[in-house]
């Protein structure tokens, strides 16, 4: 299997979210490596680094201390040797005091580091002693001018260090012992060191805030000398010093990782022996304090590496975030393009896309084909106005262009419309289209594409046209039917043959009126008449020719009554004349004038004229009744009356 075979394995294998976290982690996991790596340099760099730095401090500390030995030794060995023969003599004592003092005094003089000299005699008895001595002469008694054990070399001696109880001061005494001719001890010269002084020509050599400077002796393992300082421990002999031990097997100089002997701090340490003399000076430089620097370094590489991790865990869970919103999305839009999609080229509408600054098809669903005759790809590319006719072609190029000013002038409304387009087919037939249009704007808000429906209503127009026609149609018959209707209200409530309102409408009508009549307070007449011998007129001239007179009746009645008034057929040749608002005088006046009326005319039949009467009886309201019924008896019973006293005559009701 080759490297990219084996490549796309793994790339499958894992899918992009997998091989995210890998690429993170192996980040990291690689900065972490270079740090720990680079931090673990440091640290053995600065462990390398630290015995030399306490070698080279040793060496400044054992130079200078060997120079301050030796010129006090050289001093020493002078005085000793200009000393007069007799000098330690005590019978002498008189005659040099002043000339060795005096001497004494000029090379205390010379020395910042020496309070004073002594000269005693072999018993350790002081002689001599320059002024500026600060020491006693009782400090420097024989018990503190032990011979030291196991050296060899007695040209220098060293006491313990005095400690001087009242200033706190401590000294060293550097011995001189004086030989006499016999090589016999006869005295000593002592110089006091001034270890205060030591110690700050010491303090100048660099070891750290925990670093520590001393001088020991080799002969006793005793400290002498202490920096930073601790008077307790002055004096003190450490026979299982490591250090010691070292200088023991006769190492002259090294360097040991050890804790401090006075204080337990983990130093390197590094040793040296003073020349000849049994004295050795240790530095020690503290592992905190070398370790200091890359220590911090640690830390800020910790923190830095921590806060990056942090950030680059941060940057993975934004990442994974937005790969699992993207995927999301993706799907959505899959599944939201394969939905339009499907109905896209499944709807019978037909929906396409145009670029506008082209003002081309992009696209255009196959349904196109059942539409137009055209296939898809002979309509993608092209020109829009090129299957449409002149006028819509340029009614639609000014719609476009003032709906882009629209748009762009910030009016939302302006991005969706619907409009009527018509379109040539294929085969040259024109079909009416309506077309909604829906502008799709960018982020900006700037619109580059057409979404569009195109519908065919072409059918829809005919169906509308005759839809139009049926409906004027059916408008028609309907105010046909409704005249009729009214006709035939009309007819159901007149009498066929004198058109006048039939019984059943009067009784409907009187009971209205009366009720009105009643509540308003208003009068009300009734009239009934009855033509006079009317039988007669039947059997002589037959019965069409009654009929004629029935319609001549009421041709006159009808010409002479109010709107208001109601004239009906109320029986065979029987009317009743409903006069509202009317009050009985009135009433009785209008009777009359139709008697008088009906008197004057007649029928005309070939060369006959026939002439009638007609008798009357009038009752009104609330002097003769306050129902319809009462009414109308009361009207029946004066025409009754009438009829009873001759005809041709009215009559009102009376009790
Ligand atoms: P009077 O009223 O003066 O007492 O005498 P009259 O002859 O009119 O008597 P009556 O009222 O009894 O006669 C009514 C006649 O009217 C009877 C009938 O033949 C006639 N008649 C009723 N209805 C019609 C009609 O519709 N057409 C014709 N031609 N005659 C009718
Ligand atoms: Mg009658
Ligand atoms: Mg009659």
């Amino acid at each position: 299997m080759g490297i990219s075979s084996s490549g796309q394995v793994i790339g499958r294998a894992f899918g992009p979210r997998v091989r995210l976290i890998l690429f993170f982690l192996l980040t990291w996991l690689g900065i972490a490596v270079l740090l720990v790596f680079l931090l673990n340099e440091g640290r053995k760099e600065a462990e390398q680094k630290a015995p030399a730095d306490a070698l080279a401090a040793t060496a400044v500390l054992e130079a200078r201390l060997e120079a301050v030995l030796r010129r006090l030794q050289g001093n020493l060995e002078h005085l000793a040797a200009s000393l007069p023969k007799d000098a330690l003599q005590p019978a002498a004592l008189g005659r040099y005091r002043d000339g060795v003092s005096a001497e004494l005094d000029l090379i205390t003089g010379l020395f910042p580091e020496i309070d004073g000299f002594v000269v005693t005699d072999a018993s350790g008895k002081p002689l001599y002693a320059s002024r500026r001595s600060t020491a006693s002469p009782e400090l420097i008694g024989h018990d503190q001018i032990r011979e030291p054990t196991g050296v060899s070399d007695k040209s220098l001696q060293f006491s313990d260090v005095l400690v001087d109880r009242r200033t706190g001061e401590a000294s060293l005494m550097v011995i001189k012992p004086v030989s006499g001719a016999d090589e016999a001890l006869v005295g000593r010269v002592i110089a006091l060191l001034d270890l205060g002084a030591l110690a700050k020509v010491f303090e100048t050599v660099q070891v750290g805030p925990k670093g520590v400077v001393s001088v020991w002796r080799t002969d006793l393992s005793q400290l002498i000398l202490r920096l930073p300082a601790l008077p307790d421990q002055i004096n003190r002999v450490a026979a299982d010093n490591p250090l010691q031990r070292r200088i023991d097997a006769g190492d002259k100089v090294g360097t040991m990782r050890i804790p401090g002997m006075l204080d337990g701090v983990e130093r390197v340490y590094a040793f040296q022996r003073v020349a000849e003399y049994p004295l050795y000076v240790a530095s020690g430089l503290a592992v905190d304090d070398y370790l200091a620097g890359w220590r911090q370094t640690l830390w800020v590489a910790g923190v830095s590496s921590l806060l990056l991790f942090l950030s680059l865990s941060l940057v993975l869970i934004r990442l994974l975030r937005a790969e699992n919103e993207e995927e999301f999305i993706a799907s959505k839009l899959t599944e939201s393009e394969a939905r339009y999609r499907m109905l896209a080229e499944n709807s019978h509408d037909v929906i396409w896309t145009i670029d506008i600054p082209s003002r081309r098809y992009t696209y255009i669903s196959p349904s196109i084909t059942d539409m137009c005759g055209y296939r898809p790809e002979e309509i993608v590319g092209q020109s829009i106005d090129s299957r449409l006719t002149p006028e819509s072609a340029a009614r639609l190029a000014r719609d476009i262009d003032q709906r882009l000013r629209r748009i762009a002038a910030g009016d939302k409304s302006a991005s969706v419309v619907v409009s009527e387009q018509e379109q040539v087919c294929k085969d040259g037939e024109v079909v009416t289209t309506e077309v909604v249009s829906s502008y799709l704007l960018d982020a900006d808000g700037v619109a580059h594409t057409i979404l569009g429906i195109t519908r065919n209503v072409s059918e829809r127009k005919a169906a509308e046209l005759a839809l139009r026609e049926t409906n004027r149609q059916l408008h028609a018959r309907i105010e046909e039917i409704g005249r009729l209707q009214v006709a035939l209200q009309e007819l159901a409530v007149r009498d066929s043959l004198t058109a006048l309102y039939n019984r059943r409408y009067l009784d409907e009508t009187l009971e209205r009126e009366v009720s009105r009549t009643r509540r308003e307070g208003t009068p009300l007449s009734l009239v009934m008449l009855d033509i006079d011998y009317f039988k007669q007129v039947n059997d002589t001239y037959g019965h069409q020719v009654g009929d004629e007179v029935l319609r001549m009746l009421a041709g006159i009645l009808t010409a002479d009554i109010r709107a208001e008034d109601v004239a009906c057929r109320y029986g065979g040749e029987e009317f009743l004349i409903l006069l509202p608002n009317m009050p009985l005088e009135s009433a009785l006046q209008r009777a009359e004038a139709w008697r008088m009326a009906i008197e004057k005319r007649s029928v005309t039949l070939g060369n006959h004229q026939i002439a009638f009467t007609i008798s009357l009886g009038v009752a009104a309201y609330p002097e003769h009744g306050k129902t319809p019924d009462d009414l109308t008896r009361c009207a029946d019973q004066a025409l009754y009356r009438a009829k009873h006293e001759g005809r041709n005559r009215v009559c009102v009701f009376s009790a």
